[in-house]
């Protein structure tokens, strides 16, 4: 079994390895690394707006390296192709050339190279249906309560972006490496749009996530969750679906169940929608699940960063009209520094032997410490620039309802006895 990037992603790239290629801030492309094709030299090349980008060069280095991108010359390109066709007419000066190819640095642009997280896969996947954002799926799985060990339904799985962080919080181990000990974490997605259902599974296998999640082709409205007689044996539930009332009567404790019996189940299904929340709440209630509470995530960022107070700043009197110039502008920023050192008594000495006897005294009153103060901080805040924040314009989650319940774990006669024995009160 190879073992998932997502989880054991080593302290280097390696071929075969998927890594996320790290634009910029909420620039993600996801790129498999792959050896060389010896034949084909330009083939293993990725393209970005920041520049191209060898495979070679991303190979065997440390995630989380930056690397500078590269350009294949022309001339090094051409003769690939010519190698390729297998022409007669070669490059005259192919004796000395020798099989790898060169590649010339540019300073185009950068990249850093990351091993894949959830939330790095969310930022790059491809999107084939509206997804989860990691705000959301974050506060899902904790409030699901999920752990190592648990087992998750999922159903639609869409573009995998729930999945991968499903995936992740279920992780205990893989199969046959003795992670049975511990009870193997698993997520049971249930897809019924079968193209979409297929690029999910294939995701799964290329992340070496196939031992941790199980993508089903099924209408889960019509067949519900149940895979034989043993699994999923669920802990949670995740329903991502336009109607998710219709499936939730396969959720119940009858047998065959897909829940675990032995644990509290709990559910979040997530809807755009107050009418499809109230569907759903009906239904819950009807069914038996308890303590529904519904969410709604307003996720804002908040961009916090030192803003360059310019000499138009009047937080100290005198400097407060616009500078026309670079020139005025200077003037202005001398005059300021030389009014603030001759206020701290550092600058040209111009008082009379009287006045300075009165500073003194007023020195140590507690007004003119105040001043001071004032004034220091707002030079601080000259210097280094002042705190601002701005709220995001772009924000990347949709407005969706988050409702929670809870089904209490299913309870025998037997578990009635073996209670009535052990809180039994002696007369
Ligand atoms: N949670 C996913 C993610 O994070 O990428 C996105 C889910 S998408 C909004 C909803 C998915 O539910 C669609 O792919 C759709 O095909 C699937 N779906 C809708 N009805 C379904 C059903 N009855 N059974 C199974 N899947 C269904």
């Amino acid at each position: 079994r190879k073992p998932s990037p997502f989880f054991t992603p080593g302290p280097t790239t390696y071929p075969g390895s998927l890594a996320m290629l790290s634009l910029k801030r909420d620039l993600q492309m996801p790129v498999v690394l792959q050896t060389p094709n010896p034949t084909d030299p330009t083939a293993s090349v990725i393209h970005t707006r920041f520049g191209s980008f060898p495979h070679t060069t991303l190979l065997n280095i440390p995630w989380g390296s930056q690397v500078i991108a590269s350009q294949q010359s022309k001339r090094d390109a051409a003769r690939g192709k010519k190698r390729k066709r297998g022409t007669a007419d070669a490059a005259p000066d192919d004796a000395d050339d020798n099989d790898s190819p060169v590649f010339e640095t540019a300073s185009s642009g950068f990249v850093h190279v990351l091993p894949p997280t959830p939330e790095l896969w969310t930022a790059g996947l491809q999107h084939r249906t509206q997804v989860v954002y990691t705000p959301d799926y974050s506060f899902v799985l904790q409030r699901l309560r999920v752990r190592p060990g648990d087992v998750v339904i999922e159903a639609g799985a869409g573009s995998g972006s729930f999945t991968h962080a499903a995936a992740r919080a279920v992780f205990s181990g893989y199969p046959g490496e003795g992670a049975e000990k511990r009870r193997l974490g698993q997520v049971f997605s249930f897809e019924y749009h079968e193209p979409r259902c297929e690029s999910v599974r294939a995701e799964i296998a290329e992340h070496g996530l196939e031992g941790v999640v199980e993508v089903n082709y099924r209408d889960v409205y019509e067949e519900g969750f149940t895979l034989g007689p043993e699994a999923p044996r669920a802990d949670a539930v995740f329903l991502d679906l336009p109607a998710p009332w219709l499936a939730l009567r396969h959720l119940s404790r009858t047998e065959p169940s897909p829940l675990n019996p032995a644990t509290t189940t709990r559910i979040c299904t997530f809807s755009p929608c107050i009418e499809q929340v109230q569907r759903t709440v009906t239904t819950l209630r009807e069914l038996g699940w308890t303590s529904i509470v519904m969410y709604e995530l307003q996720h804002r960022r908040l961009d916090v960063r030192r803003e360059l107070v310019s000499v138009a700043y009047d937080g100290l009197r005198g400097v407060n009209s616009n500078a026309a110039s670079v020139d005025e502008a200077l003037t202005r920023l001398r005059h300021l520094e030389e009014k603030t050192m001759e206020f701290h008594g550092k600058g040209k000495d111009t008082d009379t032997p009287a006045k300075k006897e009165k500073k003194g005294k007023d020195a140590v009153g507690r007004d003119k410490q105040e001043a001071i103060r004032r004034r220091e901080r707002e030079l601080q805040v000259w210097k280094e620039g002042r705190l601002v924040h701005r709220t995001e314009q772009d924000i990347k989650t949709h407005t969706s309802y988050l409702t929670f319940a809870v089904l209490p774990r299913a309870w025998s006669k037997e578990d009635e006895e073996r209670c009535r024995k052990k809180w039994a009160v002696k007369t």
